[in-house]
């Protein structure tokens, strides 16, 4: 998006064409050959640009047709191009990955590393050492499973107050007011899960067969290692992981227990059980106060004011119809910010119903945005335009920080307790995260063990990481069943860390906006600026903040929060 906003095309209005697979097919050969045959870097920066494009308009074609899809589950045209993508992405993925196995060997690479920067040679090794022709059928079998998982989660009909009910709609029954509902709520849950117990054993325990003989296959000694490199580690390790997680236990965790205290004082119950965990004010969680037809009017306020521009970023997108912010019939659930390469516009999905969430999942997408805005020119690569997934969502946790002092604008007189909510909700997810993280680590050392032992191995876990939950003698739980409703256990290894350290980034610049809140705009937009052009550390310590892997900040962070929280 350039500041001449009247060359920018409304979402709506942009046309959507099938891409050619036999065009990107000679593209990516004729790339090759000229790679592997130049002797001028010259040569291989024009050869590299051009395919550059037509990935761009590849990936451009897919984002729009996903969207419109997601906008409009029941477009038949959008749904069978959907199908087109998913059979064909693998091929460009594939030919993409000839293209780029031939920079790496070239023979002039000293001087391509010198033109290009070194991040484009580690990232398109790392993607030569997470696959290879030898592992594609057990990949295969792997995401099918995922596929199985999700899909009985998706067909999941729980039966309460009389009508049937997904996961997603029992939430406001878990969070209720009310004691005996919210009870019922969570025995309603934890039934629907004991009664999938069988089945969800069965395909994790499958999974976690299958991704060991993968890392094998691959050379790795066990899963542990091959998860690190699918989600591009650079600058850690399992030890700089185990320590964190460690700080967490230790400097985290007593508050969690405060939070806890408190919580029972507030609601006034003798003893707080599990099913009263996510019911934090006797009076049920803020919510926004406006309507959401003046969502779009006051985040664009709110987005001027925080960065001194007018129209905001967040005005111009959603003038331009690259925003979305309402439930509705036949729309994708959840949130998301997508890019589209060739016009370098974030697109920003999400369904709002007048809950708490509303405000902060349109900021953090929102964050997402900006950082897309931000970054365009930071790469000629589009691999490299966004960083890996721990920094990106540094980018959207830190803008939920930074919109602090806003949030009159949205909950009027309930600000306050909506930023003690989500202050606390941040900080009470940091033990919760390290105990999915830390599961993952026994689990795939120990491959052999029965589900039986796995239950078991959560359910010490949890004691370590979340030490107040009392499961009022619901066996699911108390066995160690709480680990089978975290998808990302399932469908994502090892991606759960990710937002503990986010996280702890984000709280640093949340801490320094207290005291200087142009130094952490400053900081923040030098993050968005950098994109992916470093691994996280360099792009966290290049900004101005310290590594969250450092005991200090822990201890800096919880003092802090405490102070802030009142603990
Ligand atoms: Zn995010």
């Amino acid at each position: 998006m350039s500041d001449d906003n009247m060359k920018m095309p409304k979402f709506s209005e942009i046309e959507y064409k099938r891409p050619s697979v036999e065009h990107f097919r000679e593209c990516a050969m004729s790339t090759r050959l000229k790679l592997m045959t130049a002797r001028d870097p010259e040569v291989v920066e024009s050869a590299i640009m051009a395919f550059q494009r037509e990935m761009s308009a590849f990936d451009t074609a897919f984002t729009i047709c996903m969207i419109r899809h997601d906008l409009d589950t029941s477009d038949e045209f959008f749904n069978s191009e959907m199908d087109f993508f998913e059979e064909n992405y693998p091929v460009i993925s594939d030919l993409s990955a000839g293209v780029y196995t031939a920079l790496l060997h070239s023979e002039i690479r000293p001087q391509l590393e010198e033109k290009f920067g070194t991040m484009i040679f580690r990232k398109t090794q790392n993607q030569r050492d997470i696959v290879s022709s030898e592992v594609l059928d057990l990949l295969a079998e792997e995401s099918s499973l995922e596929n199985d998982y999700s899909q009985i989660l998706s067909e999941a009909d729980i039966l309460f107050k009389g009508s049937h009910n997904t996961i997603s709609t029992m939430t406001p029954f878990l969070e209720s007011t009310n004691r005996a509902e919210r009870k019922k709520a969570h025995r309603a849950v934890s039934d629907y899960y004991a009664a999938q117990k069988p089945k969800f054993d069965e395909i994790y325990d499958k999974m976690v067969k299958i991704r060991t003989e993968i890392a094998h296959k691959l050379g790795y000694k066990d899963f542990v290692e091959l998860g690190y490199k699918r989600m591009e580690r650079y600058d850690y390790n399992e030890e700089m992981v185990k320590e964190f997680r460690d700080n967490v236990v230790k400097y985290i965790v007593p508050l969690t227990s405060e939070i806890r205290r408190l919580q029972k004082n507030r609601l006034e119950v003798d003893h707080l059980y599990y099913y009263d965990l996510p019911c934090l004010f006797v009076h049920g969680n803020p919510v926004p106060v406006i309507p959401q037809s003046e969502y779009f009017e006051t985040g664009s306020k709110m987005f001027a004011q925080m960065f001194d521009k007018e129209p905001s970023f967040f005005q111009v997108l959603g003038e331009h119809d690259f925003m979305d912010l309402f439930s509705r019939q036949n729309k994708s659930t959840g949130g998301y910010c997508a890019s589209l390469l060739d016009y370098g516009i974030p697109f920003v999905l999400m369904n709002a119903n007048s809950t708490s969430d509303d405000v902060a999942t349109m900021v953090h997408e929102s964050g997402h945005a900006y950082a897309a805005l931000r970054s365009i020119d930071s790469s000629q690569f589009i691999e490299c335009l966004s960083p890996t997934l721990e920094a990106c969502e540094i980018h959207s946790t830190a803008m939920e920080y930074l919109s602090y002092p806003y949030m009159e604008m949205f909950f009027k007189e309930h600000a306050d307790a909506y930023r003690e909510q989500h202050m606390t909700l941040a900080l009470l997810f940091l033990p919760y995260g390290c105990l999915v993280d830390e599961y993952q680590h026994v689990v795939y050392k120990n491959p052999d063990m029965t589900p039986e032992e796995r239950h078991a191995a959560w359910r010490e876990l949890e004691k370590k990481y979340q030490p107040d939950i009392d499961y009022d003698g619901d066996e699911f739980y108390n066995k160690g069943g709480a680990w089978m409703k975290k998808e990302h256990i399932f469908t994502s290894p090892f991606y759960y860390i990710d937002y503990c350290l986010a996280q702890v980034c984000a709280l640093q610049i949340w801490d320094i906006s207290r005291k200087n809140r142009k130094k952490a705009m400053s900081i923040y937009d030098h993050l968005c600026t950098e994109g992916g052009t470093k691994t996280l550390i360099d792009l966290v310590e290049g900004a101005g903040l310290e590594s969250p892997f450092s005991l200090d900040v822990m201890k800096k962070i919880a003092y802090q929060v405490c102070d802030y929280l009142n603990l």
